[in-house]
């Protein structure tokens, strides 16, 4: 297989190693997480050190998106908070003053959300860590910073002051808007409370594609129990919005060798956008 210049870019920066084979081989990219794992040095959330941080972002050829359809609101989960209707500052207003459920107590702040209001990319993950948790920003620390070198090596960007198109802008929110306690697994009834912010969310933001990483991502959207290794690979429907099953940054960064997997989906992501976009430009 020849890779292509965005591809090397997006194992790069995922932390695979990328070697030139013979013309008769083929290079395995499971293999080269494998080989990567038994070497711990190499920080998996940094770019490796031959790489130039400052290098332009891979230019990724896309077509015009298909226009922005209304979402058709699913039913919520019993006892969710009624967010139908809010705005984007009333929907702020009321994350941050939630007390539904029991992380009130415990939280320092709200996490939000963060990104374009009209990305075409959405990312939602599972629920505030500590940094999240004092930062009051989803998904910094190293997960945060091996998502960003992998939104960043498909040219995407949750920083509206990189670029202007939201073609190339994710927002990024989380199941829960509140810390757990010690970092434990979320419990059914918070995510269920919590539903209904992120449901007004999709809502506003109406993406063209929908990233879910982590379990508990994939509780909330696809009413699933079965395990991301299980529903990665193939593409799934939100309300008529394309979704991507792909493993949490943080568990990536604890199993090297599922890198490769989440590269894939990536590589799925982009396949299925620039596919509507080609399907919207026949029409
Ligand atoms: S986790 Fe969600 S439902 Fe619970 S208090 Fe926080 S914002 Fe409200």
């Amino acid at each position: 297989m020849v890779w292509s210049e965005r591809q090397r870019a997006m194992l790069e920066v995922m932390g695979l190693r990328v070697w030139s084979a013979p013309a008769a081989a083929e290079p395995d990219v499971a293999a080269a997480a494998v080989a990567d794992e038994a070497v711990p040095s190499a920080p998996a959330a940094r770019p490796p050190a031959q790489a130039d941080a400052t290098a332009p972002m891979p230019v990724v050829n896309r077509r015009p998106m298909p226009a922005a359809q209304p979402i058709a609101a699913p039913v919520a989960a019993p006892g969710a908070v009624n967010a139908a209707g809010l705005d984007w500052p009333a929907l702020r207003e009321a994350v941050a003053s939630c007390t539904a459920c029991a992380l009130s107590d415990s939280r320092t702040q709200t996490v939000f959300g963060t990104g374009h209001p009209q990305a075409h990319w959405m990312i939602v993950g599972e629920a505030p860590g500590e940094a999240e948790d004092l930062s009051g920003e989803p998904f910094v620390g190293r997960s945060g910073q091996l998502l960003d070198n992998m939104l960043r090596a498909i040219g995407l960007s949750r920083h509206a002051g990189d670029t202007p198109d939201p073609a190339k802008q994710v927002f990024i929110a989380n199941t829960l808007k509140c810390r757990p306690p010690r970092n434990r697994n979320p419990l059914p009834d918070e995510l269920a409370r919590c539903e209904g912010f992120l449901i007004r969310q999709i809502e506003l933001v109406r993406p063209k594609i929908i990233l879910a990483m982590g379990s508990f991502a994939v509780q909330s959207l696809l009413r699933s129990n079965a395990p991301v290794g299980q529903l990665r690979g193939r593409v799934h429907s939100y309300q008529g919005v394309p979704l991507i099953v792909t493993y949490h940054p943080a568990y990536l960064l604890r199993q090297l060798s599922e890198k490769a997997r989440a590269w894939d989906d990536l590589c799925l992501a982009l396949d299925t956008v620039e596919a509507a976009s080609a399907t919207a430009a026949r029409d």
